[in-house]
């Protein structure tokens, strides 16, 4: 068992003395960021918010402030700070805007947990702000451990910090862990739902559109992760988040294509027990047990009912369609900047699909070719881990002349 993952479950029970924990959520107008507030509203005696913070969406994110009353907000689009300011005026509600805003307010100390809910690269340096800051952070940001995965664990366990999963597969990991912290993995079997294309061959992606991709049969998510579902790439992400999580290695990690999403994750043990955690697909149910764990929490969201749903099917992923997920393991295998230099063009070629300037499988060559172009380093600073960002986009931006 890793040092984080002892620290997950040894340390976030005590960490909050008041009974009411503060929690900022960054990226609180997103998909997870409104189903968190949704949590939260329905238990003010155990959370309060105290930040709150948006890209684009200041409508949003104004109404959220109005209605959670935090201490302070950001708004990335400089240009929307005044409207922000405005209307938040009659209220003591602090506005800031900027990127480095969300870096500032992530080390300040009038919140106990982050919500990491931005998507995207954009999510690392808040996030990572918050461990240096000693404060707990429930990971819905996979892309942040995907790009730097050594060094944000590394500086958790440094700063004491337990780093707890809000993806579903992880977070479906994470509790099949509790009361296992003696026993070793001998490996983990993420699921994956197989998106809106299972089955489907190349002859048929090749014309495939924004809107049909966009479609998800079983999550309800923001536009780059369900592109990310489409492909099979948010599965390739979310083998090194697992990596990085779960201290494992690549051959520890397996993924199993489950239509239904019922299974969320499986871990096997050294005696070939599997624990497997069940649940509807619903997202508040991870993102609850991550703000409030140790302790689970009455609610009356929909139950699976096994009268209902009769069968669970399970088959192998197919790599050579969906060759992403065969490029998220090479770069799991291989390490080092690989998997940011991978995130970063992936970031660029899922964009340019949205925008319907490539094809659903010219994102695969994009990504391909910049994984081939960008010099690798097999231990990267966090500074190399910028620059090979900025490279990585700089060449997936040119190849699709962005
Ligand atoms: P989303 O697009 O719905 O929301 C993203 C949020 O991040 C918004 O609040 C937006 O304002 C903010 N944001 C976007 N770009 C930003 C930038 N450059 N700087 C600052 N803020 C920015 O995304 P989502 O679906 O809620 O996903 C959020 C994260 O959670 C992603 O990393 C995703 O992989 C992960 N996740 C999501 C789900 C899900 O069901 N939606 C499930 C598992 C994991
Ligand atoms: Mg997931």
């Amino acid at each position: 068992m890793s040092e984080q993952t002892k620290l997950q479950f040894a340390e976030t029970g005590s960490a909050v003395k008041s009974g009411v924990k503060r929690i900022a959520i960054f990226g609180s107008t997103g998909s997870i960021g409104t189903q968190a507030l949704d949590v939260i509203a329905a238990h003010p005696e155990l959370f309060s918010v105290e930040v709150l913070t948006a890209h684009h969406n200041e409508e949003l994110l104004i109404r959220q402030a109005l209605k959670f009353m935090p201490n302070m907000v950001v708004i990335g689009d400089e240009k929307k700070y005044l409207k922000v300011k405005e209307a938040l005026s009659p209220t003591p509600i602090k506005v800031f805007c900027g990127e480095k805003a969300l870096e500032e307010v992530a080390s300040m100390d009038c919140y106990d947990l982050m919500l990491a809910a931005i998507v995207g690269y954009a999510g690392l340096k808040p996030t990572v702000k918050a461990i240096s800051n000693g404060k707990i952070v429930a990971l819905a940001n996979k892309e942040t451990l995907v790009v730097a995965g050594d060094i944000v664990m590394k500086k958790a366990v440094e700063k004491r910090v337990p780093i707890i999963p809000v993806d579903s597969e992880h977070s479906a990991i994470f509790q099949c862990l509790i009361g296992e912290t003696r026993n070793p993995i001998e490996k983990v079997i993420l699921t994956a739902s197989g998106g809106p294309f299972l089955g489907r061959k190349p002859n048929f992606l090749v014309n495939v559109k924004r809107e049909h991709a966009l479609q998800h049969p079983n999550w309800n998510m923001g536009a780059k992760i369900t592109i990310d579902s489409a492909t099979l790439m948010n599965k390739g992400l979310e083998m090194i988040e697992a990596k990085w999580l779960f201290n494992l290695k690549p051959e520890q990690i397996q993924v199993v294509i489950h239509p239904q999403s019922i299974i969320h994750s499986m871990v096997q043990f050294e005696d070939g027990s599997i624990k497997a955690q069940l649940g509807l697909p619903d997202m508040k149910l991870p993102i609850q047990y991550a703000i409030s764990f140790p302790k689970r929490i009455r609610n009356e969201f929909p139950r699976y009912d096994f009268k209902k749903v009769h069968t669970l099917n399970f088959e192998e992923p197919d790599l050579k369609t969906f060759r992403n997920l065969a490029l998220a393991s090479e770069a799991l295998q291989k390490g080092g900047n690989l998997p940011c230099i991978m995130n970063a063009a992936n970031e660029i070629a899922v964009f340019a699909f949205l925008k319907n300037r490539i094809g659903f499988l010219e994102m695969t060559d994009v990504i391909e070719k910049t994984m081939q172009k960008v010099s690798f380093i097999a231990k990267p600073t966090l500074e190399e881990y910028f620059e090979s960002d900025g490279e990585a986009r700089t060449y997936a931006a040119d190849l699709i002349q962005l």
